[in-house]
């Protein structure tokens, strides 16, 4: 059990499991990382919001879930994060794979009415099975969409969807923003509440080379960063897919932990 958060606090919970991914395994050791690159003495805490993560108690380092696997990880993780919600705190969920998504979803969709996920991905992950795993990393929001979770799913950096994901975004009504558009945060006419889920394979592998596999031709961290500053009544989000076994000289870490200090500065602050 994590730390209770008190209300209005904001928490960074690690989430290391990668069993249902299937591209090279790695990320269950992404939490580590990003702590490492977050905390590291080469750097500092401060947000360009102006909020110091290192001079407030608003903001406290969870740990990571211990994850038994299978069914027991997602129960587990539905739960932790539900009940840290529910008592009026704020959460940061770095992952490991994209399956989180899911339980985490499940636990804010009843909560949160009418809520919006912005999910920044080269990969739609709408597959009603990938490998025969209606869990992996690559179905996580067919079983959001399935289950009514969520009011909108709105995708950003989508380049390699599959026919069956075209037509799965179509049947469950996803908006996958069009490239021309990827700039255009007015024009998605965004409503609170917004939750934002960050693959980190949404950004060009130039940026982000430490995911698996890397998808060329993807955001810059001027654009996500963008999204976390202004995207409207912010709730929550995770940040999911760091491999660190693939980074080159820690940038993908470093960039990760840069988003985890700029969402936990604007989840403190609000709008
Ligand atoms: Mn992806
Ligand atoms: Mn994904």
């Amino acid at each position: 059990m994590p730390m209770p958060l008190a209300s209005g606090a904001v928490g960074l919970l690690g989430l290391p499991t990668d069993e249902a991914s299937t591209a090279a395994k790695g990320s269950a050791a992404g939490p580590a990382a990003i702590r490492d690159a977050l905390f590291s003495e080469a750097s500092n805490l401060s947000s360009e919001l102006g909020v110091d993560l290192g001079r407030t108690d608003r903001f406290l380092d969870l740990g990571d879930l211990e994850l038994a696997g299978g069914a027991a990880t997602r129960e587990r993780i539905e739960s932790e994060v539900g009940e840290l919600v529910r008592l009026g705190g704020r959460v940061v969920s770095v992952g490991g794979d994209h399956s989180v998504s899911y339980p985490i979803l499940r636990s804010y969709g009843p909560m949160f009415q009418e809520l919006t996920v912005v999910q920044v991905d080269a990969h739609p992950d709408l597959y009603d099975q990938f490998e025969g795993d209606r869990f992996s990393h690559a179905s996580p929001f067919a079983r959001v969409m399935e289950e009514g979770l969520v009011r909108r799913l709105v995708q950003v950096g989508i380049r390699a969807a599959t026919a069956h994901q075209l037509d799965q975004a179509e049947r469950f009504g996803v908006e996958i923003v069009a490239r021309a558009d990827w700039l255009e945060i007015d024009r998605l006419e965004l409503e609170p509440p917004v939750y934002l889920s960050i693959d980190l394979d949404g950004f060009d592998p130039a940026f982000a080379p430490g995911v698996s596999p890397p998808e060329s031709g993807g955001l810059t961290p001027n654009q996500v960063l963008e999204l976390v500053w202004r995207v409207p009544g912010l709730v929550g989000a995770d940040l999911v897919e760091l491999n660190p076994s693939r980074d080159v000289g820690g940038v993908t870490g470093a960039l990760a932990a840069k988003l985890v200090k700029e969402l936990v500065a604007r989840l403190l602050i609000g709008d």
